[in-house]
């Protein structure tokens, strides 16, 4: 009697299981894809510039950066400090020195707005 039915079956749930775990690992990929593209969107409500209300492209990012604590004494003490995105702040626009508001590079010089610069 040969048990090749029984290898049949073992084969079959052994495909039926991966095509599950594919499905889901899609699924799962998705799902963060709209929690990104979400996320960026709500940021983009809350900043954008004031005058031409281009919305900002991208939180702020901070790069993986070091201080050293005495410069210029060589024993001075190197400190690493992480990198990381800012999702209440900007990347691209500044707030203008005086009405603080939100304003693009295009709508701004130096820290001042355009709308400030007109009443200056
Ligand atoms: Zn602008
Ligand atoms: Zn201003």
């Amino acid at each position: 009697m040969s048990d090749l039915w029984k290898n049949k079956i073992d084969e079959y749930i052994k495909k039926r299981e991966e095509r599950n775990q594919e499905e889901m690992a899609r699924l799962r990929a998705r799902r963060e894809q709209k929690r990104e593209s979400n996320q960026l969107a709500e940021f983009q409500e809350r900043f954008f510039c004031h005058i031409c209300h281009r919305p900002s492209s991208g939180p702020f990012e901070q790069p993986d950066h070091s201080e050293v604590s005495n410069p210029g004494d060589y024993l001075g003490k190197v400190t690493w400090f992480r990198g990381y995105t800012d999702w209440n702040k900007p990347g691209d626009l500044i707030l203008c020195e005086i009405c603080h508001q939100y304003t693009c590079f295009q709508c701004s010089r130096k820290d001042i707005c355009r709308t400030c610069a007109a009443k200056l």
